[in-house]
């Protein structure tokens, strides 16, 4: 049985071409899977009844399905989406009310071999990685499900992108071809992987580069991010520098705000400082609870201080708002449990 979600149109028109009908016929289908989203076969009206039941002998929609739907009081939806080898991974829609953004929060991998010590997904360890066509089945089912057309998608579930680059590049490009969304609008975070931000970097994507920076020196970051061992953060910020040349865009630099650790008035000069050269807005992540971590985060007194000390570096500034941390869907809470919570 071939599975149609994550096949190109070309891929469909060979189908369809083995079963004897008009090459017209995939362009429908390709529609039907990418743009409207729908289930089954059954739904793509515009083919005869009769292409609809020969279609069906050998192909179906997909092969996943939704183990544990969970909606947020913020309007937050989080799925955790069960593959056919029966390991499962979340994947979430976020709604903001002002804006008309459909952003999806989409997992590369199944758990996380990079570790650091504030995120629930890499407390599970490293399963596996994620195929492109699983990746784009995360946008595909919220999709299905709401019948909403997804307009952003960011890579921030769980796993770590640049160790499944081939994959991860392999999903850009049919988010781009195939679901119609602008290169601008992807974006994709890591820890840190300095030679695969060099190989990103001369690939000159439009997508933007986000980095788990978390601390404003090496001491402090090898606290929290063990990668910081094998990529230290001035050779980190220098690949940072490369990327920006290289492709003109500006990095996103995402700090998280853990109390007593890493948002002292000395942090966020220290910050200023290290950030000086490099094209970058920054994004502050107050902390969100995860099991044994004994992590806190700071008030919003110290949050608003430290964004107000680093706004005098010319950066820009923004303190990330925290979407559906009462179903457990906000940055670092993915842990693939079903129902688990990641902070009991
Ligand atoms: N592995 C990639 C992408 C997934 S994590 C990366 O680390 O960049 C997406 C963002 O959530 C990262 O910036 C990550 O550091 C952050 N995050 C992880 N745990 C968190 C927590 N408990 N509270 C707030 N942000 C967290
Ligand atoms: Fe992996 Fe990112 Fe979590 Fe670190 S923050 S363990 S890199 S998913």
């Amino acid at each position: 049985m071939k599975i149609l979600s994550g096949m190109s149109l070309k891929e469909i028109e060979e189908l369809v071409l083995s079963l004897n009908a008009s090459k017209f016929r995939a362009k429908q289908i390709h529609n039907w899977i990418y743009l409207k989203s729908v289930s089954n076969i059954d739904e793509m009206t515009d083919l005869s009844k009769q292409f609809r039941e020969d279609f069906k002998q050998v192909a179906q929609v997909t092969d996943t399905k939704i183990k544990v739907k969970q909606v947020s009081s913020d309007g937050t939806i989080k799925y955790l989406i069960e593959y056919p080898d029966g390991e499962c991974v979340e994947t979430v829609l976020m709604r903001f009310d002002n804006r008309a953004n459909l952003t999806a929060c989409v997992s590369s991998q199944i758990g996380c071999a990079v570790n650091c010590s504030f995120c629930a997904t890499g407390k599970r360890g490293f399963i596996r990685n994620l195929s492109y066509k699983e990746i784009i089945e995360q946008v595909l089912t919220i999709q299905r499900d709401t019948g909403l057309k997804i307009t952003n998608v960011v890579f921030m579930g769980q796993g770590e992108p640049l160790l499944n680059l081939d994959n991860v590049l392999k999903a850009l490009d049919i988010f781009n071809n195939d679901f119609q969304i602008g290169a601008r609008r992807i974006t994709i975070s890591t820890s840190g992987i300095i030679p695969q931000i060099k190989k990103l970097a001369e690939q000159e994507l439009q997508s933007t580069l986000a980095i788990s920076l978390h601390a404003s020196n090496h001491a402090v970051r090898k606290e929290i991010m063990p990668i910081e061992n094998k990529y230290p953060i001035n050779d980190l910020i220098n690949a940072l520098k490369y990327y920006v040349e290289k492709t003109g865009r500006r990095i996103t630099v995402e700090y998280i705000l853990i109390k007593g650790l890493n948002c002292t008035l000395e942090s966020a000069k220290e910050l200023a400082h290290l950030l000086q050269g490099l094209k970058c807005n920054i994004n502050l992540i107050p902390y969100n609870p995860v099991v044994k971590t004994g992590y806190q985060k700071p008030s919003n007194n110290e949050i608003m201080k430290f964004k107000y000390l680093l706004e005098h570096s010319g950066k820009k500034v923004t303190v990330r708002l925290e979407r559906g941390s009462d179903i457990d869907a906000a940055c670092g809470q993915l842990s693939g449990k079903a129902g688990g919570k990641a902070n009991e």
